[in-house]
């Protein structure tokens, strides 16, 4: 432990968590201990055979698969997911698949109150939030309600073997970000902290091995557990600049998800260091090194993540518009945001530069 103690508050979210090799063969026991007889699997068109898997083991408690999940939870999808729901009949659901999939689970779990058994396949973590985006006409809106928590959540390390390299890179420094930002979160508190730090220190080991042998069962389980505190990180305190640049890039610039994430959180970290010496300090020592940022964005390296924000598709005359929505509507941060500085941080961003500390 760092540091005094202090007054905190800590919500824990509510799930039960099965985790391990093979584990999803214990679905029908969850199944039946939830009392469900008439659940709907939920998978992405790609995951489509692993879902029928899960039907085909499930036998007559399963009262179908829909396989419509999509990026972003667009409610129309939604809409034609809850047809299903009432013309069976389903009393609950299982998601199998990445942070799409978990969405759609989560926001019919939001419109029936039923029961959700989660299986990820990615390193999102979505699984640990309480918190759902949901896109309409264009436009994502994000609400936090615990409606949406999943009650059971089996993390196969089996199911994530398959996960391509560049995607196991980018998706688990996504997840580093979210615990990375939790260490100096304004609500941050002890016991998100140690998760934080353990979470790092997994995934930091992990990533790079993965990248050389995807099928390394070792580096492969060490990640998932990685990526499972990281989203219980997420999911238990606000988030920084960090979040706050890559929701504002994403949404202006269409760019990538996971790897917008690992693009900035490099900078987004040496632009906060100054004023969280002490959780520099503690990065330091999980991940062995005396610059955490740089040892990031070496990390980004290391698993083939794109440099810089020109190679996902930004362009250069984008950053003084992104200068000004980092700055417009901000999260709270352990740093005020200055304006010169935000946009050094993302012209080193762009141009896929090593973070400076300043
Ligand atoms: P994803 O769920 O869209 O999956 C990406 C692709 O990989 C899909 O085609 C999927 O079928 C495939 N895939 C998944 N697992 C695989 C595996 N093991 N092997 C091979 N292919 C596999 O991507 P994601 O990064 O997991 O999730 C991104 C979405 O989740 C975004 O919409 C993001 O906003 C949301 N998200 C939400 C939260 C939250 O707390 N609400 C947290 C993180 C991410």
């Amino acid at each position: 432990m760092d540091g005094s103690l202090g007054t905190f508050v800590y919500t824990a979210n509510p799930a039960r968590v099965i985790f391990g090799s093979g584990t999803w063969g214990r679905l029908p026991d969850e199944v039946e201990r939830l009392g469900l007889k008439r659940v709907l699997i939920l998978s992405t068109p790609p995951q489509a055979d692993d879902a029928q898997a899960l039907a085909d083991r499930l036998g007559g408690r399963c009262a179908g698969v829909f396989s419509g999940a999509v990026m972003h939870t667009p409610v129309d999808v939604t809409e034609a997911a809850l047809e299903i729901v009432h013309e069976r009949g389903v009393d609950g659901f299982v998601a199998i698949g990445g942070g799409s999939t978990t969405g759609l689970g989560k926001a019919l779990a939001l419109r029936t109150d039923l029961p959700q058994i989660v299986i990820p396949t990615t390193y999102a973590g979505s699984e640990m939030t309480p918190i759902l985006g949901e896109t309409a006409g264009g436009k994502k809106t994000t609400q936090n309600t615990p409606k949406v928590l999943p009650e059971v959540v089996i993390y196969d390390v089996d199911l994530t073997m398959s996960l391509p390299r560049n995607l196991s890179g980018t998706s688990g420094i996504n997840a580093i970000a979210h615990a990375v930002e939790a260490l100096y979160a304004r609500d941050r508190n002890p016991i998100i902290d140690m998760m934080a730090a353990e979470a790092v220190g997994a995934l930091a080991d992990a990533l790079p091995r993965i990248n050389i042998e995807p099928g390394d069962h070792d580096a492969r389980a060490k990640a998932l557990y990685g990526a499972w505190l990281c989203g219980a990180c997420l999911g238990a305190v606000g988030m920084s600049i960090h979040h706050k640049l890559c929701h504002t890039l994403g949404g202006t610039f269409d760019l990538p998800h996971a790897e917008t994430h690992s693009i900035v959180l490099p900078h987004a970290l040496a632009y906060n260091a100054p004023a969280v010496p002490d959780v520099i300090e503690r990065l330091k020592r999980v991940l062995n090194t005396d610059n955490p940022p740089l040892a990031l964005y070496d990390l980004g390296a290391k698993v083939g993540a794109p440099r810089g924000l020109k190679d996902v598709g930004m362009p250069e005359d984008g950053i003084d518009r992104a200068t000004e929505l980092a700055l417009a509507n901000p999260y709270w941060n352990p740093r005020s945001l200055e304006e010169s500085a935000i946009r050094g941080l993302l012209q080193r961003a762009w141009r896929g530069e090593p973070p400076v500390i300043e």
